[in-house]
């Protein structure tokens, strides 16, 4: 067979002008040590991250293939153009080009749509043949039995110092601002128990982020998860819906196996917008507050989210979600605005109501992270980016941070937690300092790491 060299890239987002990039995005890019798994043995691949160290365009490669998100579009395309221009062919994958194919397209040779588990070995045959197609389609949901991810392409890369792993992929519910539902069309596939532990046994790290979209997708695969990883004596944190609340057993059985903290996506207070975000299952069911306090009781903090710009939701929306966070001492919470994310439902309709505010955001120049893309009902555009950013710094205002360390069943449960819970929430206000107004695709050559 034919030896080749292949490049895989995780492109960044951006950096203000002479400001390193920001710390908390630093997390091990999962994806590309999957794809590095998929890869035969015989290839030479080497992975560069963009976040954290220059790219080689002048190094000698058959192949680059880049791994695009919609806030790294921008920086992706550059870099593709950058080796085209040099006659390297480029192959564009990951969340964005599925979701805009003929968009990617332009900036590449090559474009994978869907996962890439069923299509990549088909890509590097071709490439050894030097016979690149355009496009490379997987529409099937692959089984993820066996997936064991390559993870020394980090070494040696300055990433946060947690594990990253998913036991499962997708989510079956159909938020309207979702581009997981949109890109896994709402399947929901779990790995076997048995590879996840092997994993975090390899891995060799305590501290493990579970990247699911949802945990606790599946309650009953979910017991079985964490009845099987519990004598592993790891801390481990994720995202999931709120019902886990419902189900007291498992959430005690959750904590037993390591958890410390969750990500629940709480959205909005107001009933109607979660049915009009197709999301009215999270709060229509159940009490808000009640939830919370189990999943404390419990002993996991909670990291909560919300999202605001939709066409029932006044500035007073976010007012009222801050002091419930506050309220509630939550660990941490993000008050995001609503991010019309291309493919997504909502994008489709602020287009045809001719609400959005520039052709492609991902893409334009002036664009900066924090702004609002679309024309919001009920305030501007700026006023509703404003709310957005006073909500989180009144959140981690030192008074809010102090009344949240009051919680001891949770945030602040033994002296190691309470550690963590303050440099955590001190550093969160500054790292929303530091990405609000951010330039995409600017700033990352020869930026320090
Ligand atoms: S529950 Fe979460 S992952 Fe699932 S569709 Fe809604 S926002 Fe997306």
């Amino acid at each position: 067979m034919t030896p080749i060299k292949i490049t895989l890239i995780m492109p960044g987002v951006g950096c203000k002008p002479g400001e390193p990039y920001v710390r908390g995005w630093k997390m091990q890019p999962l994806s590309l040590a999957v794809l590095a798994a998929l890869t035969p043995s015989d290839v030479d691949l080497r992975f560069v991250d963009d976040r954290v160290e220059p790219i080689p365009y002048d190094t000698p490669t058959d192949a680059v293939a880049i791994s695009v998100e919609t806030y790294t579009a921008r920086r992706a395309y550059q870099i593709a153009e950058s080796f085209r221009a040099r006659g390297v062919p480029v192959i564009l994958g990951g969340y964005h080009p599925t979701l805009v194919p003929d968009e990617a397209s332009g900036f590449a040779d090559a474009i994978v749509i869907g996962e890439a588990e069923t299509v990549w070995g088909r890509v590097i045959e071709d490439c050894r043949r030097n016979q690149l197609g355009n496009v490379y389609r997987s529409d099937a949901r692959p089984a993820l039995d066996g997936l064991q991810p390559r993870r020394e392409i980090f070494q040696n890369k300055p990433y946060l110092p947690l594990t990253l792993i998913e036991t499962g992929r997708g989510c079956r519910f159909a938020c309207d601002f979702c581009s997981v539902s949109c890109f896994f069309r709402q399947t929901y596939r779990a790995r076997p128990v048995t590879d996840i532990v092997a994993e975090i046994e390899a891995c060799g790290n305590q501290t493990v982020f579970f990247t699911d979209d949802n945990i606790v997708a599946d309650f009953d695969r979910a017991r079985r998860l964490f009845q099987a990883i519990r004598p592993l004596g790891i801390n481990w944190l994720s995202q999931g819906s709120v019902n886990m609340a419902d189900d007291l057993a498992m959430l005690k059985l959750m904590r037993q196996s390591g958890c410390r903290g969750i990500l629940v996506g709480f959205e909005s207070l107001s009933d109607e917008t979660l049915v009009r975000m197709g999301k009215g299952w999270n709060q229509t069911m159940r009490d808000y507050s009640e939830a919370v306090s189990r999943i404390r009781d419990s002993g996991i903090a909670v990291y909560a989210t919300f999202v605001f710009g939709y066409d029932t939701d006044t500035p007073d929306a976010i007012d009222r979600a801050v002091e419930f966070a506050i309220g509630q001492k939550f660990f941490m919470a993000a008050f995001n605005h609503l991010v019309p994310f291309p493919g997504t439902p909502v994008y489709s309709r602020l287009e045809r109501e001719g609400r959005l505010r520039f052709d492609r955001w991902w893409l334009q120049p002036e664009y900066r992270f924090g702004d609002v893309a679309f024309k919001p009902r009920h305030m501007t555009a700026e006023q509703l980016a404003q709310r957005c950013y006073k909500a989180r710094r009144d959140f981690y205002r030192f008074g809010s941070v102090m009344t949240r360390a009051m919680d001891l069943r949770a945030n602040c449960a033994d002296v190691r937690a309470a550690i963590s819970y303050l440099w955590i929430n001190l550093f969160s206000g500054r790292e929303a300092r530091k990405r609000q107004g951010l330039p995409l695709g600017e700033g990352l050559e020869g930026k320090a790491a």
